[in-house]
């Protein structure tokens, strides 16, 4: 399930990409924008200013002296230039969103032939002094001809396109990615046929590629040591069965108990290899029907109830009908009661196996208050072989096939089987059959 959490968007690669695109679009346009500014267009404003600079001049001489509004009024309805005229006597404007005198001063900052130029609130400023008189320019615009919300929404638009464009892009360019760690995921989880889609010609297309060879190299090395291992065990049977029988005939001693107990081991373990292999072949299939499991489950029970520190068996229905392989579901539950007695102490609280069901499926656990198994053991334990250090220099038996073959027995019921362990206290393995067995049953 994908959780969705805070921060989560600024983690991933297309947004910090997007964001880069985006900033490195910001700082172009004003770095480039404002070189363009005052490289190039400046020479040219200045030129317009000089021109602008007369006409003014003309226009306060026109107005005349002292200076009339009336012909002030005149000049603004003609050409839309706002005046404001000022004095220590007098003051008149022609609009009255003409700034003053003093707020002109100071947005004004060229200057060309006494004129001051500038911009004030979006719009263009100019102010004039002469001797005790101040005059203010601005360009007035009527209503209608400024920037208008239409165009607003045009630009908005225009912007959320090119920036979802973008977006998209980048969403594109790295799909091969998004394959390569699905198929990491994948084949990490134990899924070797999974192969990643090979579409791209550039450096993503040949990782794909160089991915799917290591790929198949790694499912061919394993096919190869299981097929090794699995012939191996298949040739020892023979021997096996000939040295136990050649045991028979040899008188009781030490040695011979010894030699006798080595080669049960020996004739476990390459069952254990050889029903793990017929399980996952095609030949393995199980011999399902519809059966009680808690008879099974309580002579189970029974046969290790003795074994220190004993068993106890709770809520136990009187009918627990599924549709299981009885035998090989023996095989689990002997396993796992093997195991749970085997890491316990004779001192520890008795094992629990509990049973709970519910219209998806029937759990069992088997809890025991033991060693317990760390956290990065828990992942390795059903491996074929995988047994934790400890038991490794401990004298339990066993050469870590049990939980396995478990696996493997309750994958072909397409049932589940996982560990819950806490080191010093002990674990709890369930094992899940699901109640509806339809698939399984055809
Ligand atoms: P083994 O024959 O070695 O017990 P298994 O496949 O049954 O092999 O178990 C693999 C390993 O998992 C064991 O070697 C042991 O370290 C660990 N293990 C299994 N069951 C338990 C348990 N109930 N408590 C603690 N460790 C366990």
């Amino acid at each position: 399930m994908i959780s969705v959490k805070w921060g989560r968007p600024f983690r991933s690669l297309y947004t910090k990409l997007f964001l880069i695109i985006f900033s490195t679009g910001i700082l172009l346009f004003v770095g480039v924008g404002s070189i363009y500014f005052h490289a190039v267009r400046e020479g040219g404003i200045g030129i317009w200013r000089e021109h602008a600079a007369l006409y003014l001049n003309h226009l306060i001489d026109e107005i005349g002296s002292p200076p009339n509004l009336a012909v002030a009024r005149q000049f603004t309805e003609q050409t839309n230039l706002g005046i404001r005229y000022q004095n220590p006597e007098r003051e008149w404007f022609t609009a009255e969103e003409i700034p003053t005198f003093k707020q002109a001063q100071k947005w004004t900052w060229r200057e060309r032939s006494g004129v001051r130029f500038g911009w004030w609130r979006g719009t263009m400023v100019m102010a004039v002094e002469r001797e005790q008189d101040a005059f203010v320019f601005i360009q007035l615009y009527p209503e209608g001809t400024g920037f208008e919300t239409f165009w607003a929404f045009v630009m908005l638009g225009g912007v959320v396109l090119i920036l979802s464009g973008t977006y998209a892009t980048l969403r594109w360019l790295f799909r091969p990615l998004r394959d390569l760690s699905r198929g990491v995921e994948l084949i990490s989880a134990g899924d070797l046929e999974y192969r990643v889609p090979e579409y791209r010609k550039d450096q993503f297309g040949r990782l794909s590629e160089a991915f799917n060879r290591m790929t198949r190299r790694i499912q061919h090395m394993i096919t190869a040591r299981e097929r090794l291992l699995l012939d191996v065990s298949h040739e020892l049977r023979s021997p096996l069965t000939r040295m136990k029988v050649a045991l028979e005939f040899l008188p009781d001693s030490e040695v011979r108990n010894n030699v006798t107990h080595d080669v049960d081991e020996m004739e476990t373990m390459v069952t254990g290899i050889l029903e793990n292999a017929r399980l996952h072949s095609e030949y393995g299939k199980l011999n399902l029907s519809e059966f009680n499991l808690a008879p099974l489950l309580q002579e189970v029970v029974t046969e290790f109830r003795d074994q220190p520190p004993g068993v106890h068996l709770t809520a136990l229905p009187p009918t627990l009908l599924l549709t299981v392989d009885a035998e090989q579901t023996r095989i689990v539950l002997k396993n796992l009661l093997t195991n749970a007695l085997k890491y316990s102490t004779p001192e520890s609280a008795p094992v629990d196996v509990r049973v709970q069901t519910d219209e998806q499926q029937t759990v069992i656990e088997v809890a025991d208050h033991g060693v317990g198994i760390t956290q990065d053991n828990q992942a390795f334990i059903f491996e074929p072989f995988y047994r934790t250090d400890s038991s490794r220099t401990k004298t339990t038996g066993g050469y870590g096939l049990g939980l396995s073959l478990c696996k493997t027995i309750m994958e072909a019921h397409q049932g589940t089987i996982s560990v819950i362990s806490e080191p010093g206290c002990g674990s709890v393995f369930r094992v899940g059959f699901p109640s509806k067995h339809d698939s399984l049953a055809s």
